[in-house]
């Protein structure tokens, strides 16, 4: 088994951005901003939030964080991103999910500009990412796409993994992770398997295959019987356990098999914040007509 150095791709990547922002100062006069909103006061999301605010400030990227209460109603969250939407500081909105009360969350991010939607949820840029026909097409038009399928091609691309002609099996078919991961292999010219807990036989279709992407959040479900040698898999699960934190694979009874595999944590968890930081400079580029 051999653990993929997730860590050191995105610390690079984060140092590129950070070069990128300081030139952007230099040249413009201007700041990129990041508006962030947590609603409540969930543990994990203020992890989350926390962490993505400091890493935007690490790279010179402009912070607005908005608490609102644990009762906030759909129209108080969507009132506050209408007015980061006209904030002419803010290029990116990032609205922290879950939201509590079963707050409408398709409303609230549908309220979210388009260009401002640095987590690549609105509709808009869903059906933009759907109707790309490969990956230049993608990265040429600038689309928002969600974070973690961002940075799951992103490293594949970064270590030299092929993923053209190659077979991929997705677990989890979310919004945020399982469908927008499938465009984007497609678009990486992938046969990409959609799998979620309704399939049938799930470890043969996981043997059968050359990239397997977990993202089930069920801790140490995936062990040897779903994996043949000379499989390429990253782990999306966060799990918590009275252990610490774990994904769904359980890295001990794997870990004679020739395979290669994305650590939990330290894996796929800081390259989701580092697109973050990436779709931010992307909105803020498009948005003064500047490129990469
Ligand atoms: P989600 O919305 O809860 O979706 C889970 C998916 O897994 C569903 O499609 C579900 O199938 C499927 N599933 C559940 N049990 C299964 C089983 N036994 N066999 C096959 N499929 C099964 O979750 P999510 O938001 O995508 O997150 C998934 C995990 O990734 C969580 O642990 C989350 O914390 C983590 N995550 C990590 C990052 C990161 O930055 N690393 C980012 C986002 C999410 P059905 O649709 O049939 O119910």
């Amino acid at each position: 088994m051999e653990l993929l150095n997730a860590k050191k791709i995105s610390d690079n990547k984060r140092a590129e951005i950070k070069e990128r922002v300081a030139k952007i100062k230099q040249t413009t006069g201007k700041i990129p901003g990041l508006a962030t909103i947590l609603v409540g006061k969930n543990p994990a999301s203020q992890v989350y939030v926390k962490s993505k605010i400091k890493a935007s400030e690490n790279v010179g990227i402009k912070t607005f964080h908005h608490n609102l209460d644990n009762n906030a109603s759909k129209k108080d969250i969507v009132n506050l991103i209408k007015k980061l939407n006209e904030n002419s500081e803010v290029d990116g909105i990032l609205l922290q999910l879950p939201l509590p009360n079963n707050n409408d969350v398709q409303d609230c991010v549908n309220a979210i500009a388009p260009s401002k939607d640095v987590d690549g949820l609105h509709p808009i840029n869903i059906g933009l990412l759907n109707l790309s026909k490969s990956w230049i097409e993608i990265i040429k038009k600038n689309i928002l796409v969600p974070c973690t399928p961002l940075g799951i091609i992103y490293l594949l691309h970064k270590l030299g993994i092929t993923i053209e002609g190659k077979t991929a099996v997705i677990i989890g078919r979310s919004n945020l992770v399982g469908k927008p991961i499938a465009m984007l292999l497609l678009a990486n010219n992938a046969t990409v398997i959609m799998t979620h807990s309704k399939t049938k036989n799930l470890k043969e279709v996981c043997r059968n295959t050359d990239i397997v992407i977990t993202a089930i959040g069920k801790p140490r479900f995936i062990n040897r019987d779903f994996i043949k040698d000379r499989t390429t898999i990253i782990d999306v699960g966060i799990n918590r356990t009275p252990n610490g934190l774990c994904g769904d694979v359980d890295l001990n009874d794997v870990k004679d098999l020739d395979i290669k595999i994305t650590p939990v944590p330290g894996g796929v968890g800081p390259m989701t914040i580092t697109m973050l930081l990436e779709n931010t400079l992307k909105a803020f580029n498009k948005k003064n007509g500047l490129k990469k």
